[in-house]
């Protein structure tokens, strides 16, 4: 409907009173965005939030910085400096967005809505359910951990996901000391009590037990200096190695620190339960049957999908899936209008293969059925920006392999490819892509990347959907998802680290592993 302008009238001076019809200036697009960790609140951060009507919904009314986690764990940091609440992230978008604390139970595809819950925490007040009605619906709730229902680990184990869990933990190593010390104790009982099980050789389980360990030979050896030789750390990992999703290095490098530190790390060993006092492992190798009195136990092997995100994906035909998919726009595969990223999503990346006529047509710019040489490095270049997820080194290494094909046999360039060179020399690059890890920095630029899509999206009205589309076609209106490695490696146990995080809401200088790993400088 238009609105109703008057003019100012002036009868008396003969003007005529003047009825105009002025289009309604047009309604903001509604974005509704769940969640506030890393994707959600980088997201946040950079989306124009002039031109969009923003809510937020999620159960924590605040951010967490989990890198720092492990640190809290052992009183090294303090809560309360590793969390920022979403009211201040919002107030210094001058408080144009909306945040509600609740938790998002379902989401209706067919008619763009969620429903909600608030007060799920609370255990005083009760809860209240709500929906809201989107026209854009960006996911960024997270995983949680995964279990693999493995029975007694829901009753028996701590989790390091949040802020109270570490918490929780710190007071939980106490507690095994002070029981530790009590009179008329064997000297087996105390070695339970002081006996911390890590289950989970991946860089969580690895940096905690770490913590864990200098906390005790620092701090508690001086504190209950009588049972400080009782104390052991086992690290228990099913596959093979620890941090076996990073480079051979890094994770013999970590095993060689452990072991001169006296942290005990069983590979190959499956926890099969997990009772009050014990937890039941199987040594893959042998078959046996271990029995391992414990006095903490904390859980750290890998992120699960949350139950309400699986409900949804088989609803969206991903029920065999294990994680949500999207495609490089970070669109989520089977519905319109909905984008996910971070934790609980996963790019399905395009292997480079299945388009490699349209590619090599497209390049192929007089139409003769072969390429020059220069239209051939021009295609490799497009390739390197359209396909991101094949791993930049290697693809840079694989694509220098590449041209190395189109040598003849004494080594001279030739000077044009046909079809089946071009895909003889890629060949081998799509056996290179792996999935993007389930990391801060992936998450975070991942936020980033779509708030900048959803800036351009005036400006890329004609082709709101990015299509791919190679240089030498045409431009791209937006580019895929690129996702950049800033992390370099480091050896275990460097001595400062620097947190950068998205803008400027928290950042120190502390000893931890991981920080190693991953740089959170944009
Ligand atoms: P999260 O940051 O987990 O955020 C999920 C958000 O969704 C939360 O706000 C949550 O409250 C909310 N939510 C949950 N359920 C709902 C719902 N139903 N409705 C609405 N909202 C919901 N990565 C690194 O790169 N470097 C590190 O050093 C590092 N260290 C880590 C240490 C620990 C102990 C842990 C647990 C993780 C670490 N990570 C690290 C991994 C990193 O934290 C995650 O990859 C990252 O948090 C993923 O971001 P996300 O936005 O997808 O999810
Ligand atoms: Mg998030
Ligand atoms: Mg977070
Ligand atoms: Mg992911
Ligand atoms: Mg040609």
């Amino acid at each position: 409907g238009g609105l109703l302008v008057y003019a100012e009238s002036n009868v008396e001076s003969g003007k005529q009173i003047v009825e105009k019809n002025q289009s309604e200036p047009e309604k903001k697009k509604r974005i509704v965005v769940l969640g506030t960790g890393w994707g959600g609140t980088s997201f946040l951060k950079d989306l124009d939030i002039s031109s969009y009507d923003v809510q937020v919904v999620s159960p924590r009314n605040y951010f967490a910085f989990t890198p720092l986690l492990p640190s809290v764990t052992c009183g090294t940091v303090e809560a309360r400096s590793i969390v920022e609440p979403v009211r201040n992230i919002i107030k210094k978008r001058s408080g144009e967005i909306h945040f509600w604390e609740a938790e998002c139970l379902k989401i209706d595809p067919e008619n763009h809505k969620v429903f909600c819950r608030s007060g799920i925490n609370d255990n005083l007040a009760g809860h209240n359910d709500f929906s809201l009605q989107y026209d854009y619906l960006v996911v960024a709730v997270g995983a949680q951990v995964n279990t693999f229902n493995t029975p007694g680990v829901m009753e028996h184990c701590h989790f390091l996901k949040e802020v109270e869990d570490a918490q929780r933990i710190r007071r939980t190593v106490i507690d095994c000391f002070e029981k530790a010390v009590i009179p008329g104790l064997s000297e087996e009982e105390r070695r339970t009590n002081l006996h911390f099980v890590i289950v989970g050789g991946g860089p969580t389980g690895v940096e905690f037990a770490a913590e864990l360990h200098d906390y005790v030979h620092e701090d508690l050896a001086r504190i209950y200096p009588l049972v400080k030789d009782f104390v052991k750390i086992t690290l228990i990992q099913s596959g093979d190695h620890i941090l076996n999703t990073f480079d051979e290095r890094i994770s013999s490098f970590a095993e060689q620190k452990f072991q001169r530190d006296g942290i005990e790390v069983l590979t190959g060993c499956r926890v099969n339960s997990v009772s009050d006092h014990f937890i039941n492992m199987k040594v893959k190798s042998t078959g046996q049957h271990v029995e391992v009195p414990y006095g903490m136990v904390v859980w750290s092997t890998g992120v699960g999908t949350r139950p309400f995100v699986k409900d949804f994906m088989e609803q969206v035909g991903q029920e065999k899936r294990r994680i949500l998919a999207t495609d490089e726009w970070l669109r989520v595969k089977g519905c319109s209008n909905m984008y996910a990223l971070g934790d609980c999503a996963s790019v399905d990346q395009r292997k480079v293969m299945e388009d490699i006529s349209a590619t090599f047509k497209a390049a192929d710019k007089d139409d003769s059925g072969t390429l020059s040489m220069e239209e051939f490095r021009d295609v490799l270049d497009d390739i390197i920006i359209s396909y991101p997820q094949v791993d930049l080194y290697l693809k840079n290494k694989k694509l220098l392999a590449a041209t190395d094909l189109l040598r003849d046999s004494e080594g001279n360039e030739r000077e044009e490819v046909d079809i089946e060179g071009f895909k003889l020399a890629l060949s081998h690059v799509d056996s290179q892509m792996k999935s993007l890890p389930a990391t801060a920095q992936v998450a975070a630029q991942q936020g980033t990347y779509l708030a900048r899509c959803f800036n351009r999206w005036d400006q890329c009205k004609t082709n709101p959907e990015g299509p791919r589309r190679f240089k030498s076609s045409g431009r791209h209106e937006f580019l895929p998802f690129g996702y950049r490695h800033l992390g370099q490696f480091a050896p275990l146990g460097g001595d400062q680290a620097a947190a950068e995080l998205p803008g400027d809401w928290v950042s120190m200088g502390h000893s931890t592993q991981w920080l190693w790993y991953s740089v959170y400088a944009r």
